[in-house]
C-alpha cells in the first residue's frame, strides 16, 4: 500500500468521517504548502506529549509536564460534591461553555448502543467506580447522568447504574438525569447554552 492509501486510511478511522471526505483530506494536505503539512505532522507527532488524560475525571488537558489532574478536578471554587458522568470531552466543553455546572466531571469515553453487543473497550467502567469510591470519601451528594437523549444514551446510563448505582444507594446519594431537561435525541455536544440551563434547572431522579 503506498502513502497516501495508507493516509486515506488513517482518516477513514476519524469518527464521522467516510470514504469519500476521508479522500479528500488526503489530497487536501498534498495540495498544501509543505511547511504547513510539515506543522500538522509535528503537532500530531507531539500531540500526546503536551496533551494527558486527568487522572480523576479523564479529560484530557494540556500541561508542560507534571500535571496529573486538569483544573477543574483541582480546582477549589468547583463543588467538590457533585459529580457528572458524560460521554465525551467535548461534552464539558459545552457545559462549561453554558457555565450552569460548578461541580465535578467524568468522562465516561463513549456510549453503550442498545443494539450492538460488542464490547467497547474505551469505556471507562471501572475508572468510573474507582472515581466515585474516592468521591465518597470526599462527601458526594450528588451524581448526574448527562448521555443523549435516545435509545442508546437511555442504555448507557442503565449501564452506569447497574457499575455504581448499589454504591450510591447504599449510602442514599442522589442520581439526577439531565435527559427531562433536553429535547429528544439531542446531545450535549450540540446544545446550546440556554437548552443546557435548562436541562440542569429540569434534571429528574428518574429517566
Ligand atoms: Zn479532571
Amino acid at each position: 500500500m503506498n502513502n497516501l492509501d495508507k493516509l486515506i486510511q488513517h482518516f477513514e478511522k476519524f469518527p464521522g468521517v467516510g470514504a469519500r471526505q476521508a479522500k479528500r483530506f488526503a489530497f487536501h494536505i498534498l495540495t498544501q504548502a509543505e511547511d504547513e503539512s510539515k506543522d500538522l505532522s509535528e503537532l500530531i507527532a507531539n500531540l500526546k506529549g503536551s496533551v494527558v488524560e486527568c487522572a480523576s475525571c479523564h479529560r484530557f488537558f494540556p500541561t508542560a509536564g507534571v500535571e496529573t489532574m486538569c483544573s477543574i478536578c483541582n480546582s477549589q471554587n468547583r463543588n467538590h460534591h457533585k459529580l457528572l458522568v458524560v460521554t465525551q470531552d467535548s461534552d464539558i466543553q459545552a457545559i462549561e461553555r453554558a457555565g450552569v455546572y460548578d461541580g465535578l466531571y467524568f468522562v465516561f469515553g463513549g456510549t453503550v448502543p442498545l443494539l450492538n453487543s460488542k464490547e467497547n473497550n474505551k469505556l471507562r467502567g471501572s475508572a468510573l467506580k474507582a472515581t466515585v469510591e474516592e468521591r465518597l470519601k470526599e462527601g458526594l451528594v450528588e451524581v448526574t447522568l448527562g448521555f443523549a437523549v435516545n435509545p442508546d444514551g437511555e442504555n448507557t446510563a442503565r449501564f452506569v447504574e447497574s457499575i455504581i448505582g448499589e454504591m450510591l444507594k447504599e449510602r442514599d446519594i442522589k442520581t439526577t438525569y439531565l435527559g427531562r431537561g433536553l429535547s429528544t435525541g439531542s446531545e450535549l455536544e450540540y446544545a446550546d447554552p440556554e437548552t443546557i440551563k435548562n436541562a440542569f434547572q429540569n434534571r429528574s431522579t428518574h429517566e
